[in-house]
């Protein structure tokens, strides 16, 4: 074991997982080397497993979600020590000096955007190594299952909401109570919103109440867009699923300037422009967001107590983890343990 660390790699564009051994990697200039102690299991992993996103070298290493310790620097790594809890998002890099960059749109960099497990190896691993920039620090009370979901999902939903222009005492609907939609409520919570849950069923009402929405709206046997409008119309409706047609039965519970932000990835929407000129509405998409949104998302999730709910596996079985995050089915995020 001395040098050498198990990862789970894809060996080609969807190819089986492959548990293999390899040697350590030492961290290039302004990279650190970080023990993984655990790593979500996200959708947009499918991305690198199936071979979705274009240009990936493989074998190749998925995970975004990622807590871990460093344990080795890079040179001209000033800002982080070894022994530091770190995490590391999809928003693994970007140039810094490209004209997108140079306007603070990181995520629209031109240059050189890495995108962890994508662009180099992430989390399903015994260690990996990420640029110094991708890193946000843990703080002590989180462990690393707790923090890994809030890596990608947990950063997904809070940086929509906090950046969605909505007030506290504000009505904010949360379609969906999945991976996303079950941290999406909890945080609209806690920045204080009127939160509402919108969800398939009458079964997950009191789920919707126990993270803290003060309504619940069954889209099987209510008309959403109806309730959302008895309420007073949402300011903010945070749409995270994956149906369109669930998206576009929303729209018209809009307020006035409402606006329906889209986190879950739909194939298509169908929207009414005429409700969009009427009532002045935005539809408007949301990307994680850098590793300092990261850190932020960690540091109130502590303070507030915000916290995903993980099945749990070993990296072994990492096949039976990735298909039951394919699922749909896993309550609420897959979170892989390195057992070391
Ligand atoms: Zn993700
Ligand atoms: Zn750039």
């Amino acid at each position: 074991m001395a040098n050498k660390m198990r990862v789970a790699q894809v060996p080609n564009a969807g190819g089986p997982f492959q548990i293999v051994e390899r040697p350590i990697p030492e961290p290039p200039a302004e990279w650190v080397r970080i023990k993984v102690q655990a790593c979500g299991v996200c959708h947009s992993d499918s991305l690198t497993k199936e071979g979705y996103w274009p240009g990936i070298q493989y074998p190749r290493v998925p995970g975004h979600e990622v807590i871990g310790v460093i344990d080795a620097l890079g040179e001209r790594v000033s800002q982080w020590k070894v022994g530091q809890r770190v995490g590391v998002g999809w928003h693994g890099g970007n140039c810094g000096y490209c004209d997108n960059c140079r306007r603070g749109d990181f995520f629209a960099c031109t240059v050189d955007l890495k995108i962890t497990g994508i662009s180099f190896d992430g989390g399903y691993g015994e260690y990996m190594v990420a640029p110094s920039i991708a890193l946000a620090r843990v703080p002590d009370e989180l462990s690393g299952v707790d923090g890994a979901p809030l890596m990608c999902a947990g950063i997904t939903t809070f940086n929509a909401l906090r950046n969605s222009g909505a007030r506290a005492g504000d009505l904010v609907a949360v379609l969906g109570l999945g991976g996303l939609g079950h941290l999406g409520v909890q945080y609209a919570r806690k920045m204080g919103f009127r939160t509402v849950g919108i969800a398939r069923g009458k079964d997950k009402e009191p789920l919707a109440r126990e993270l803290g929405a003060f309504q619940y709206i069954d889209s099987q046997t209510q008309n959403p867009a109806v309730e959302l409008t008895k309420l007073g119309g949402a300011r903010v409706i945070l749409a995270t699923v994956t149906a369109g047609d669930a998206m576009s039965a929303v729209q018209g519970g809009l307020g006035p300037n409402g606006k329906l932000i889209v986190i879950g990835a739909a194939q298509s929407i169908q929207l009414s422009p005429l409700l969009m000129i009427g009532g002045k509405q935005e539809i408007k998409g949301w990307y994680s967001g850098t590793s300092i949104d990261s850190q932020d998302t960690l540091a109130f999730s502590v303070m507030t107590g915000v916290r995903s709910m993980n099945e749990v596996f070993p990296l072994e079985r990492v096949t039976e983890a990735y298909d039951r995050m394919m699922s749909g089915k896993a309550r609420f995020r897959v979170v892989l343990t390195m057992g070391g």
